[in-house]
């Protein structure tokens, strides 16, 4: 019998380059419906009051509506977005652009798609729940690493899960990859949020899942954070190179599936609320077992960033508390399937997770 292929959407149109985040005016002009139904802008509030808020091309009835990403995006937080852009607009927007780190971009695919799609955003997290196409959506990254920008995916925390919302529609349909937009990251986001990127290629290579096309865009991505992170370039090269090892990372991962990291991180991001990036190298530093040489590489790293992870995150934790971020890491079949085979129950036991936590 023959396989069935999954038929994958990609993000149709990108740009690339620095200071290409002034053509947005120029792309948007010909999606606008028309002067009441506006252009809804998600920017991430660390951008409230700089020159990047000026340069944003806000016209007619358009509207900036600034979010803070020092929380991951949830379901209720997309529900009263989408609820707040119905209030202000008789007409449905012309378009959302989303103007930040991963948390900002999964936060304008998920209202594009609930702004056509009605009920919760979290009747949607899940594999392809959503029905109907979303609103045009442009993703703006101004932090490398997630991969968001490409994927086909937008991870909320919902009320029982921390899911995201995979679908057709989720992609954008048009990326602007402008590294001067990256400038102003700290060292240690820089690091985290790369780092997601780096995690992102050793979960699709080293998982059963590979096949040449993840290979090919693993391989990329991996090959442009060793330099990035462990040569010596010039810092507007390492921006260039960052913002294009996300892009190939996250290709990598539409193809197959992220693996123990990701996994056990969705599990300190649920009960504990920390983010993403760091989240994934408070784990990954742990899975010497399972990642052997991607671990001395990710100690290299920290090395020569000089980045120091905090410690004893997990130590005040109850026995409860523990059991529930070990069931949430369990539950993420598709992830162990790739980075274990399908036998992973064997090697994957609630004792070996909370041993793991336990060192975190
Ligand atoms: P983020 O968006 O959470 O931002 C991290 C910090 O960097 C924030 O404080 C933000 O204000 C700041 N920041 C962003 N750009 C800046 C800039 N240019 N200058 C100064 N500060 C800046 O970080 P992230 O790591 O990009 O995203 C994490 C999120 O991405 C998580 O919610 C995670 O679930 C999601 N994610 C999604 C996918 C996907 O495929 N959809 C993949 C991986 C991660
Ligand atoms: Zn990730």
């Amino acid at each position: 019998a023959s396989e069935k292929y999954r038929n994958f959407p990609m993000v149709p149109r990108v740009v690339f380059g620095n200071g290409s985040f002034d053509q947005l005016g120029d792309i948007l002009m010909p999606k606008r419906k028309h002067s009441e139904a506006p252009i809804v802008y998600l920017v991430d509030d660390v951008f409230e009051g700089t020159e990047l808020a000026q340069r944003i091309p806000s016209i007619f009835c358009d509207q900036l509506i600034f979010v803070s990403a020092d929380e991951e995006p949830s379901t209720s937080q997309v529900n009263a977005l989408v609820s707040m852009i119905k209030a202000n607009f008789q007409e449905l927007p012309s378009g959302i652009v989303g103007i930040g780190g991963g948390t900002l971009l999964d936060l304008s695919k998920a209202v594009s798609i609930l702004l056509t799609n009605t009920g919760s955003a979290a009747d949607y997290q899940g594999w392809d729940l959503v029905r109907k196409k979303a609103v045009y959506h442009v993703g703006i990254p101004t932090v490398s690493g997630t991969g968001a920008e490409v994927s086909r995916t937008t991870v909320l925390l919902g009320p029982d899960k921390k899911l995201g919302i995979n679908s057709d529609f989720t992609t954008f349909d048009q990326v602007i990859l402008d590294p001067e937009l990256t400038k102003g990251v700290s060292k240690e986001q820089w690091f985290y949020t790369g780092m997601d990127c780096f995690i992102h290629c050793i979960e699709s290579l080293e998982g059963t899942f590979l096949n040449a096309f993840s290979q090919s865009y693993g391989e990329k991505a991996l090959d442009l954070c060793k330099e990035v992170f462990l040569g010596n370039l010039p810092e507007k090269e390492s921006r260039d190179k960052l913002m294009m090892a996300s892009w190939h990372g996250g290709m990598s991962i539409a193809y197959s599936q992220v693996g123990v990291a990701h996994a056990l991180s969705y599990g300190l991001g649920f009960l504990l609320g920390v983010k993403h990036g760091i989240g994934n190298c408070l784990v990954f530093q742990h899975l010497e077992e399972f990642y052997p040489d991607g671990v001395a590489l990710f100690n290299k790293m920290m090395h020569k960033n000089q980045i120091t992870l905090p410690k004893s995150v997990c130590s005040h934790l109850s026995d409860a508390e523990l059991d529930k971020m070990v069931a949430v890491a369990m539950g993420m079949e598709p992830l162990w399937e790739n980075a274990l085979g399908e036998h992973w129950k064997k090697v994957i036991t609630p004792e070996k997770l909370t041993s793991i936590y336990k060192k975190i």
